[in-house]
């Protein structure tokens, strides 16, 4: 026999036992039906919430990161007065000759002078590194004016010593001329990090020439370095310093950032008549420091004149 063979057992269920089970069932079922109901709605809910989420904007808008830096006379002014711009010359030996003396500075001062503004905490920048708003505690700016040769045999190794940038202002018709420097020389120290930029056509005197031919001088030669060297030419110098209202006016209105003179129209307040000190056969380590001091007590007055 087996237990599975066993008399069931069978009890009574009343009717009412019977109708309490069926309602219970049904309000199982409704609620059940209910519940599943809710939750469709709820998850109706969520794609808008989704979407709102995804509607907001994850990154800033891109006009502001493309916002280019314009070199103003307005937002120059918080460095002018701490940024000495140094004018030399050639590099070398004078020789026999007194009637350029001033235009030379030995190769062993200029060597000495770099080795001081290091040493005086200063770090070399051009008006590119303005430009670029890359401002270092204590800048200052050393330019070369009429590219002679040796600014790349006897100042360009020291320059590199150094770890020293600098700005070249080339008349671009002396280029590759004897005695000044070769397109090959500019392009070399252009990739070390110095800068080119214009000192007109041929070093005219622009005060001289006519209207017509002072814009040639100043326009043409910015074109061609642009051309030549595929770099924006920011900065000019006016050869002689000469310059009038007219010329500076040029300057402006051809798209250069800055121009640099040595003569009493020198202002640290336009953009457009930059001071520089000049450095001269005269000048070693320590008045150069000198003068560079006195160029700041000198342009707390705003005007510097030479
Ligand atoms: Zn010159």
């Amino acid at each position: 026999m087996s237990p599975s063979k066993k008399p069931k057992t069978t009890s009574r269920k009343s009717p009412w036992t019977i109708l309490a089970w069926v309602v219970l069932v049904l309000v199982v079922i409704f609620s059940v039906v209910a519940l599943i109901r809710l939750g469709e709605k709820k998850t109706d809910q969520k794609p808008p919430k989704k979407v709102q989420n995804e509607a907001k904007p994850k990154t800033p808008p891109l006009e502001t990161k493309t916002e280019t830096f314009q070199l103003t006379d307005k937002n120059f002014v918080p460095y002018h007065q701490s940024i000495p711009i140094l004018m030399y010359h050639h590099i070398g030996d004078f020789g026999d000759s007194n009637d350029y003396r001033y235009m030379y500075v030995t190769t062993e001062n200029f060597r000495l002078q770099m080795s001081a503004l290091k040493e005086a905490g200063f770090q070399t920048i051009t008006f590119n590194h303005l430009l670029n708003k890359e401002i270092p505690a204590k800048p200052i700016i050393i330019s070369f004016d009429d590219g002679y040769e040796d600014n790349y045999t006897k100042a360009y190794p020291i320059l590199k010593e150094n770890n020293q940038t600098a700005i070249i202002y080339m008349p671009t018709n002396f280029i590759g001329l004897t005695n000044y420097l070769s397109k090959d020389q500019l392009q070399t120290m252009l990739n070390y990090g110095l800068a080119i930029d214009s000192h007109t056509i041929n070093h005219s005197n622009l005060s001289s020439l006519s209207e017509t031919e002072a814009i040639r001088q100043i326009k043409e030669s910015k074109v061609f370095l642009e051309k030549e060297f595929k770099q924006p030419i920011n900065s000019f110098s006016y050869p002689y310093g000469a310059l009038s209202d007219a010329t500076e006016t040029v300057v402006r209105n051809s798209n250069y950032g800055t121009a640099v003179v040595v003569t009493s129209r020198a202002s640290s307040n336009n953009l457009y008549t930059l001071p520089r000190i000049e450095i001269n056969h005269k000048d070693d380590a320590e008045t150069m420091l000198t003068k560079i001091e006195s160029f700041k007590e000198i342009n707390n007055r705003f005007t510097w004149n030479y």
